[in-house]
């Protein structure tokens, strides 16, 4: 019987996090003050004061490894180290040469891998004294994230919700409102920015940029509450590290090392917790490929445009450099929800800038069809997001088949597409259309750019 999935033991969980700030050939561009628009100092901290001092550290980090505290070690046992699979079923159903591994995040019990940030974010908070954290979510898989980690540290959590999601997605807030936590629809009555653009637009379906201005508004307002995020910024990426130590170990128990490796990226953290801890291989020459893999409905590696932007509609939160499509972007609804971000990562678009990284888009369907593929051949109903990556995957697959070669090929599953029924029915029956982000729409939004002297 051959090895179909390689299980690392509990004593074999990293005990650090992996800070790729000190080893990038290039340092980051600076952040920008988004009132002054002044340049911020690279050392930190982030004005103004929505993270607690711990996470402020880790963002501006320049220690190559942080130590995973125990009381987070302990709580990340409950679902990890988790499971590599060889993906021996897929193989056969795609007759290819290529040997294809996946890395399964979806056990965790929020069923992705936001819950490896959520619970050190909501330790720091606790650990400072603070008693309360608010957040946002798209599609709700960070929000119930959030409130479990909140929940193990028993910290109150309001999670602010992009309306369409919450209309959408009931089951998502459901499991949020059993781990104890609050969710509103956002744009919400609770804030001035969110009052302010229910008056304007009373239909409004929000977005992930309003729904971030809401929280952090919230954060500012409450002396107890910090704001946590769970995308994007350094030390979320840093906190998915563990994905990427994992599978190291396993694929050295499995003897295999992969020609490309595949993720979907909506902010970025699930590609970079898994890639960065490959990027030192990368730098030093290895023949190694980082795709990373995004919906052609919200293009913004491979039709947005590398400059200064906004993190968030209300512009609380610093301007960044990054690949962006405006932060007045207002995402189409397709399925993906947690790829329906007007920015990304810039830890990831510095990779790429620096050509260590590459990205591509895939359409709806096409994704969907994936997914169905791996479900009948893995047993495995993929999320949606993640369903962008086995696309990539198969694709992969069946160019081997074609010209022989015996590639060895790594994705990651990072979440299961359990409450996302919905979308698996309109596929099934055929209801299912693509959407592709129009380039006008792109120049559109690009005009409400910030001017950032320093650019
Ligand atoms: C949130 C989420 C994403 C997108 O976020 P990243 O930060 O790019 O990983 C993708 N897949 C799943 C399952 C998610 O929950």
């Amino acid at each position: 019987m051959e090895t179909t999935k390689f299980i690392l033991d509990e004593r074999d969980l990293p005990t650090h996090w992996y800070n790729v700030l000190p080893d990038l050939p290039e340092p980051l561009p600076p952040l920008v003050h988004p009132g002054t628009k002044e340049p911020l100092p690279r050392e930190g901290p982030l004005p103004p004061p929505l993270f607690p001092d711990a996470i402020n550290k880790q963002e501006f980090s320049t220690e190559s490894y942080i130590e995973i505290p125990d009381e987070v070690q302990q709580i990340y046992k409950l679902w990890r180290p988790s499971p590599l699979h060889r993906a021996y079923g897929l193989e056969k159903a795609l007759n290819t040469p290529a040997k294809i591994f996946y890395k399964n995040e979806s056990v965790s019990p929020a069923g992705s891998h936001k819950l490896n940030t959520a619970v050190p974010q909501a330790y720091y908070a606790k650990k400072e004294g603070f008693k309360r954290l608010a957040t946002e979510t798209g599609a709700g898989q960070w929000g119930s994230a959030m409130a479990l980690g909140a929940m193990f540290f028993g910290l109150e959590c309001k999670v602010y919700m992009v309306k369409v999601s919450y209309n959408q997605k009931p089951y998502r807030r459901s499991m949020i409102e059993t781990w104890g936590a609050k969710v509103v629809a956002s744009p919400s009555e609770d804030t001035e920015i969110g009052r302010r653009i229910l008056a304007e637009d009373p239909d409004s379906p929000g977005s992930l940029g309003i729904a971030i201005s809401e929280a952090c508004e919230d954060a500012f307002a409450h002396d107890d509450t910090k704001y946590s995020i769970g995308s994007v910024v350094n030390h979320v990426l840093l906190h998915q590290t563990v994905i990427g130590q994992e599978i190291k170990k396993q694929l050295e128990m499995a003897d295999a090392y992969p020609d490309v490796i595949f993720g979907c990226v909506g902010g970025g953290s699930s590609f970079g917790g898994m890639i960065l801890p490959f990027i030192k291989d990368k730098m030093g020459g290895k023949d190694l490929r980082l795709v990373a893999v995004e919906p052609e409905a919200c293009p913004t590696m491979t039709k947005g445009i590398y400059t200064w932007d906004f993190g968030d509609v209300a512009g609380f939160a610093p301007i960044v450099r990054m690949y962006t499509l405006g932060h007045s972007f207002v995402p189409p609804p397709v399925h993906a929800g947690g790829l329906r971000y007007h920015g990304m990562s810039p830890i990831l678009c510095h990779l790429h800038k620096l050509g260590l990284i590459e990205a591509r888009a895939e359409h709806q369907v096409a994704t969907f069809k994936a997914a169905v593929t791996f479900a009948r051949s893995e047993g495995i109903i993929s999320a949606p997001e993640p369903a962008h990556a086995i696309k990539a995957a198969i694709d992969e697959a069946i160019r081997c088949r074609e010209s022989g070669e015996a590639k060895t090929i790594l994705f990651l599953l990072c979440g299961h597409g359990h409450f996302d029924m919905a979308a698996y029915d309109e596929y099934l029956s055929g209801r299912l259309t693509d959407y592709e982000y129009p380039e006008e729409k792109v120049k559109e939004a690009l005009a409400s750019l910030p001017e950032v002297p320093t650019a």
